[in-house]
């Protein structure tokens, strides 16, 4: 039987990652101005990580992880999510008593059984930012232009950006009991996730995918009304930054993200036209995290990007062209016994950074030539008797035809001129 990628996972072949290095220069590059350094966390951490740190009523936690015992019998997680790794690493390395705030990016694969569908897979990719250790609002901002610059820059202008506040933990604990009340005499309504989870966690009802549910519970209190004073201002502040950085948000009372850590601030982007996964990247507050991870009371902020969907996206665009990187020049030997000598030329080739080949498969010269026509090459060599010869090399313009003989030194010279 053929052997398949497992469901949900895909190969990334040559001229697609030449889109993915695109991406993720941009992505880096975007990071790097504004501060955030990289950080690169292990694949998989202790299971305990992710239910502290994401939450065990969320449907990554109850669903989604891909868990497994090791031969000591330890439970670890493929990570599912980035943000609770760097929290960790934060804690474990003593980082809040350096320079705050730590501002980190990281970028790589993340694993959640879920159903696979267009923008969703089981391995997915993330790239995210997280900023541990300052309350400010500002902040906040900086980190949502992130995302803004990243998306100009990849020239995804029609983006939505969905803001809301879900306040600290006592204003939503407030908050929670109002909307339970709300829910509670139209509980039948509600499908059957909401059902189960709305009296443990009723904002999920808010993100729920299901409309049946939204008509159900029209009217409901929203979480900016219930905010307290200091949440509301905090608010208020990101939202002014924003609008003087000349950033257009939409305020979206249904936004509460689907992990549990979020405090304040949470945001969402959107891209329309990529079909029913339109939210390319999300992220928010969670000033709790840290200290549910086991380290001090540091508040953090983040975003995550869904490097597929960007994918999805930027293919909407059709503009930019990718390919993986044509082979500049190919060696061709007239007879197999000049095979130990085109090796040489390649070396030589190779080490004045031109991209270049040789056939490995004994092709004839005739063949040779049609593999360089295949690869692109503009510039072939040639090695024949005559040129072994005269102790010189043919070098043949494949777009005009023309053919001269160099002397060895003066090959690299001749070639740049034709490339
Ligand atoms: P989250 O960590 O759930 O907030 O997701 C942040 C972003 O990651 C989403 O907006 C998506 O772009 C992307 N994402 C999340 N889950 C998947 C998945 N299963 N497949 C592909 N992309 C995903």
């Amino acid at each position: 039987m053929q052997i398949k990628a497992p469901r949900g996972t895909y190969d990334i072949l040559a001229d697609d990652s030449y889109k993915w290095q695109y991406i993720e220069k941009v992505m880096k590059e975007v990071a790097e101005i504004f501060g955030y350094n990289e950080i690169r966390t292990p694949l998989f951490e202790h299971t305990e990580l992710f239910e502290r740190g994401v939450g065990e009523s969320t449907d990554i936690v109850t669903k989604e992880m891909y868990t497994f015992h090791d031969k000591a019998e330890r439970s670890l997680t493929l990570r599912p999510e980035g943000t609770a790794s760097c929290a960790r690493a934060l804690i474990e390395h003593s980082l809040y008593n350096g320079v705050l705030p730590v501002k980190w990016y990281y970028t790589g694969p993340m694993f959640r059984y879920d159903r696979p569908q267009t923008g969703r897979y089981r391995q997915f990719h993330q790239f995210g930012i997280e900023a541990f250790g300052s309350n400010s609002p500002h902040l906040d901002a900086e980190v949502i232009l992130v995302l803004v610059e990243i998306l100009l820059r990849l020239g995804l202008k029609n983006y939505e950006l969905h803001l809301n506040s879900v306040g600290c933990p006592e204003c939503r604990e407030n908050y929670r009991r109002h909307l339970i009340e709300h829910i509670t005499p139209v509980k039948d309504k509600l499908c059957e996730d909401c059902q189960l989870r709305y009296t443990q966690n009723p904002l999920r009802v808010l993100d729920c995918k299901n409309e049946s549910c939204h008509k159900a519970i029209e009217g409901y209190p929203t979480l900016y009304d219930n905010l307290c004073d200091e949440c509301r201002n905090h608010y208020t502040k990101v939202q002014e930054t924003l609008k003087d950085s000349g950033v257009a948000f939409i305020h979206d009372d249904n936004l509460v993200r689907g992990l549990d850590y979020y405090t304040n601030t949470a945001f969402e982007i959107h891209i329309p036209g990529i079909g029913a996964q339109s939210a390319v990247g999300g992220g928010g507050r969670y000033n709790g995290l840290v200290k549910d991870c086991g380290g001090p009371d540091l508040p953090g902020i983040g975003f995550a990007l869904g490097i597929e969907r960007l994918l999805l996206a930027i293919d909407t665009l059709g503009k930019k062209d990718f390919k993986a990187a044509n082979i500049d020049v190919v060696v061709i030997t007239m007879s197999d016994k000049y095979e130990d000598l085109a090796i040489q030329v390649l070396n030589h080739l190779r080490r004045h950074n031109i991209r270049s080949e040789k056939d490995y498969t004994g092709r004839s010269p005739r063949a040779q030539m049609k593999y360089a026509n295949k690869l692109g090459a503009r510039v072939v060599v040639l090695i024949g008797d005559e040129e072994v010869e005269n102790g010189c090399l043919t070098i043949r313009n494949m777009q005009n035809k023309e053919q001269i003989q160099v002397e060895n030194q003066e090959l690299i010279s001749n070639i740049n001129n034709i490339l």
